[in-house]
């Protein structure tokens, strides 16, 4: 079952206890297979519940295009082709967002459990490797303004969305190794999600090396944050393993691994979760950078998405779309679809 749009005041709550050194766990065990919203027992209605949330008035397509995009380092003088300044953030983020986009995990991505309000549109913001500039606290323990997520944060405020939400890849000694940072992010609503313990190139290693490299990531993960489910990985460099497959699912010693979904590096707009199109284990994410004429191929897609995106009808129990787009449809949503 799946959740309606909520506006909540637990986020705050959670940011007062973190800050007091006191976090509870926010994530609770809804069955989800994502690191929830924070959610608060006392929602205000639904949008969908307004006359006005008629597919057809904000034209929904929930069989739209979605841009998953990838971050890395937030520094005054990028260096690798990744890598932007903080004001290149902040703008990319601002015209997300006045474009209609706003924020939804992996997790929730790959699951299909999308909920963003009517005439709104998903995006997916990833963050690779762990970076300092990603994530970092005041001394009072609150999110550094001028760090990625800090900016994400006051962006997403200001646009009217009061919790986004991202989701962070993860190696071992994540943010030069605040291992507790994990469990600070898990409890603000953002995902955490497996990169692999040393950013191995999975390509150069045989099967038991492969699955070990994920498991222990896994186990770093869920040591530094008790109880978390992850559900999403990201091939280090966007390489494959030799035998495909163990990038999804497999065993090292006691720790087993069965991700719903698997991210690339490149290229191009992800297919809607219920469309035919889409392949949770290998979902292709735009990349984020400062070199806007080579290298920026997330303003390349995002000033061709146009009409082909993905606009919410507001309900994430419907699927809706123009009949048009009706062979799309990936039959095991059939019975959600919602054409008009
Ligand atoms: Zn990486």
């Amino acid at each position: 079952m799946r959740a309606r749009y909520r506006r909540t005041t637990a986020l705050a709550a959670v940011l007062l206890s973190t800050a007091l050194g006191a976090a509870a766990c926010a994530g609770g065990s809804s069955g989800r297979a994502a690191s929830p919203r924070p959610s608060a027992a006392s929602a205000e209605p639904s949008p969908s519940a307004s006359p006005s949330n008629d597919p057809a008035a904000v034209k929904a397509n929930e069989l739209g295009v979605v841009p998953v995009l990838m971050y890395h380092q937030f520094v005054a003088q990028p260096k690798g082709v990744y890598d932007q300044t903080p004001a290149q953030l902040k703008a990319e983020l601002t015209r997300l967002y006045r474009q209609g986009y706003r924020t939804i995990t992996a997790a929730a991505f790959v699951s299909g459990t999308i909920d963003v309000p009517a005439g709104k549109s998903p995006m997916v913001l990833t963050f690779d490797d762990a970076t300092v500039s990603q994530y970092g606290e005041l001394p009072d323990g609150s999110v550094d303004p001028t760090s990625g997520l800090g900016i994400l944060l006051a962006v997403g405020k200001a646009n009217g969305e009061e919790h986004p939400v991202a989701t962070f890849y993860v190696n071992e000694e994540p943010f030069a190794g605040r291992d507790s940072y994990l469990k600070k992010l898990h409890d603000l609503g953002m995902e955490i999600g497996d990169h692999t313990l040393t950013h191995a190139n999975l390509k150069r290693l045989n099967d038991t090396q492969v699955q070990a490299e994920i498991a222990k990531d896994l186990t770093f993960i869920r040591r530094s944050v008790p109880g978390i489910d992850v559900t999403t990985f990201a091939l280090p460099l966007g390489i494959h393993p030799v035998n495909k497959g163990l990038a999804a699912k497999g065993r090292f010693g006691t720790t087993s691994y069965s991700f719903a979904g698997v991210m690339l590096v490149g290229a191009g707009p992800a297919p809607s979760p219920y469309s035919l199109r889409f392949k949770p284990l290998a979902v292709p994410r735009l990349l984020s950078g400062h070199d806007k004429s080579e290298y920026f191929a997330a303003t390349y897609w995002l000033n061709r998405i146009g009409t082909t995106r993905y606009i919410s009808d507001g309900d994430p129990d419907r699927i809706s779309f123009p009949k048009a787009a009706a062979d799309k449809l990936s039959p095991r949503f059939a019975s959600q679809a919602r054409p008009y």
